[in-house]
C-alpha cells in the first residue's frame, strides 16, 4: 500500500529500529513508548487491521503469534509482557495496517482500556 507507513518500514523507505525480521513478518520499536519495552510486530503484507483477518490470511496471525515467544525472549521480556491490537475508529487504531503491540519491561497497569 503506497500511502502506508508500516508497508513503508517493511520496504525500507522509512527507516525503524528492527528487533526482528524474516520473510513474513518484521518487529521493530515503537517510535513512542508506553512502556520500557514496547516493540511492533507486523506481518509484511499488508492487512488493514484484526477486523480484515479471514481464512484466506488468517495463517499470518498466527505465525506471528509462533514468533512472539522468540521476540519476547530476545527483548529479555523473561517476567511477561501484554500484547495489544487496537482496531478501528473506537480502538483508536492511528496505522491502519496490523499490527500487534509488545509492552513490557515493568509491572504494567492492570486496566484495559
Ligand atoms: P495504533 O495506535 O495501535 O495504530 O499504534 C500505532 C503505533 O505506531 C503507535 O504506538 C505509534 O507510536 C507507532 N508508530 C507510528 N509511526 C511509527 C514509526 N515510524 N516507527 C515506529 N513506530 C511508529
Amino acid at each position: 500500500m503506497a500511502d502506508c507507513i508500516f508497508c513503508k518500514i517493511v520496504d525500507g523507505s522509512i527507516p525503524s529500529k528492527k528487533v526482528y525480521e524474516d520473510d513474513k513478518i518484521l518487529a521493530f520499536y515503537d517510535l513512542e513508548p508506553q512502556a520500557p519495552v514496547h516493540v511492533l510486530v507486523v506481518p509484511k503484507q499488508h492487512i488493514c487491521c484484526a477486523n480484515e483477518i479471514n481464512e484466506s490470511n488468517a495463517e499470518i496471525v498466527a505465525y506471528i503469534f509462533t514468533k512472539i515467544p522468540e521476540i519476547t525472549k530476545k527483548l529479555g521480556l523473561d517476567n511477561g509482557y501484554r500484547i495489544v491490537n487496537n482496531c478501528g475508529e473506537d480502538g483508536c487504531q492511528s496505522v491502519k495496517h496490523l499490527h500487534f503491540h509488545i509492552l513490557g519491561g515493568k509491572k504494567l497497569n492492570g486496566a484495559m482500556c
